[in-house]
C-alpha cells in the first residue's frame, strides 16, 4: 500500500514514547484502522532512501506474533511515519492496572509468554532480527486475546536513534546484564528482558526501583513508567541501578508470596522466570530452546487449552478500556 498524509484521518491519540507518538488512523483508500507512528529523526544522520530500504523488510515479517506493518512514508519535517496493525486492548502496561488484584492471571501469563517466545524464534530465524527493546510498552493484545511483538528492528533503531544522543535515554530496566556491560548481546538477552517483564506483570511490582519511585514500586496505571529513563532521572540513580542488575542476584519469583492472596507464585511460573533470568548468558535458554523446554510452563499453552478463558479475560479487558475511553 501506498502512505501519504492526505489518506490519513488521526483518530485518536494512543501514546508516546522517549521519540515519538502513536496513535489511531483511518486509511481512507482501504477503510482500514491503523496505528501510525511518528518518529522524529535527524535529517543528517539517516539517509531516507536507506530507512525505506530497510522499512520494507518489515513487510516481510508475517507472524501472528508479529505486528504487521503496512507501510512508511518520510515527511518533509524529518518524521517517518510508519503505519502499522491496530491493537484494540493497547501494551501490557497498559493493560496491567484493569487486572485483578494488579496482576495478570497465570494463564494469561503463559500465552504470552509463548507468544513473545514464538515470535522472537520467528523474527531470528526467518529475518536474522533481534527484537532489542522486549518491554510492557511493546507487547501489545486484542480483544480476542493475541499478543503480538512490535517496535524491533528499524522501528526500534529508529525510535532510539535521537534518544542515543542522550547518553542514557535508551537505557532500560529491561536490559541484560551482557548489555550493560557492553559485552555482546544476541537473542539471549531478549530473554532477561521477557523474563523481568513477566516478573512485573505477575507481580504488578516493579523489579529494580530507583531511589526516586514511589515508596512501594507497585506499579501504577498511569501508563507514566515505560522502562525507559528519561531526563529527569539523575545519572546517579541510573548507573547504581545499571550496577545493581550487573552485580546483584538475578530477581527472582521463589519463596516469594503474592500480595494480597498471600499465595505462592505457581511453581512452573518460578522455574520459568529462574530460566530467564540466568545473568551468565551462555547459561541463558534461547527463545526456542524455552519453547521446546519450559519448566512445564508452558504445558497446555501450545494446544490452545487456555484460549476460552484468555478470549474471555480479553473482552472483559476491552469493555473496561472502552468504558475508561467513552467517560473522556
Ligand atoms: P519507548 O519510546 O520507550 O519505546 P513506548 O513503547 O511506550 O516507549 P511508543 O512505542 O511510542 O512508546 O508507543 C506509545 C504507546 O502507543 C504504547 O505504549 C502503546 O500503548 C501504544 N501503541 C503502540 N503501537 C500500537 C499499536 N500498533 N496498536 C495499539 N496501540 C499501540
Ligand atoms: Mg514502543
Amino acid at each position: 500500500i501506498k502512505f501519504n498524509n492526505e489518506d490519513i484521518v488521526t483518530l485518536k491519540q494512543l501514546g508516546s514514547g522517549n521519540s515519538g507518538s502513536v496513535s489511531k488512523i483511518l486509511h481512507i483508500p482501504t477503510q482500514k484502522t491503523m496505528a501510525k507512528k511518528i518518529i522524529q529523526i535527524e535529517s543528517k544522520t539517516i539517509i531516507q532512501n536507506q530507512i525505506i530500504r530497510e522499512l520494507k523488510i518489515l513487510h516481510e515479517c508475517q507472524s501472528p506474533y508479529i505486528i504487521e506493518f503496512y507501510g512508511a512514508f518520510i515527511n518533509t519535517n524529518n518524521t517517518v511515519v510508519i503505519c502499522m496493525e491496530y491493537c484494540n486492548c493497547g501494551s501490557l502496561d497498559k493493560i496491567l492496572p484493569f487486572c485483578e488484584y494488579h496482576r495478570f492471571p497465570l494463564n494469561v501469563l503463559k500465552k504470552l509468554s509463548f507468544s513473545i517466545l514464538s515470535g522472537l524464534t520467528y523474527l531470528y530465524d526467518t529475518h536474522k532480527i533481534i527484537h532489542r527493546d522486549i518491554k510492557p510498552s511493546n507487547v501489545l493484545m486484542t480483544h480476542k486475546g493475541e499478543f503480538k511483538l512490535c517496535d524491533f528492528g528499524v522501528s526500534r533503531e529508529l525510535t532510539n536513534s535521537l534518544a542515543m544522543a542522550d547518553t542514557f535515554v535508551g537505557t532500560s530496566v529491561y536490559m541484560s546484564p551482557e548489555r550493560i556491560q557492553g559485552l555482546t548481546y544476541g537473542i539471549k538477552s531478549d530473554i532477561w528482558s521477557m523474563g523481568l517483564m513477566i516478573i512485573e506483570l505477575a507481580s504488578g511490582q516493579h523489579v529494580w526501583r530507583n531511589n526516586e519511585e514511589d515508596e512501594e514500586g507497585t506499579i501504577n496505571g498511569n501508563g507514566g513508567h515505560n522502562g525507559s529513563f528519561k531526563r529527569d532521572n539523575g545519572p546517579e540513580g541510573i548507573l547504581d541501578l545499571l550496577q545493581r542488575i550487573v552485580n546483584e542476584q538475578p530477581p527472582t519469583l521463589t519463596e516469594k508470596i503474592q500480595p494480597i492472596t498471600r499465595i505462592p507464585y505457581d511453581p512452573t511460573l518460578c522455574a520459568f522466570i529462574d530460566l530467564c533470568l540466568v545473568k551468565d548468558d551462555t547459561k541463558r535458554r534461547t527463545p526456542f530452546e524455552l519453547l521446546k523446554d519450559s519448566a512445564g510452563f508452558l504445558n497446555g499453552v501450545q494446544d490452545g487449552s487456555y484460549d476460552k478463558e484468555i478470549k474471555t479475560w480479553a473482552k472483559g479487558i476491552r469493555k473496561q478500556l472502552k468504558e475508561l475511553h467513552q467517560e473522556h
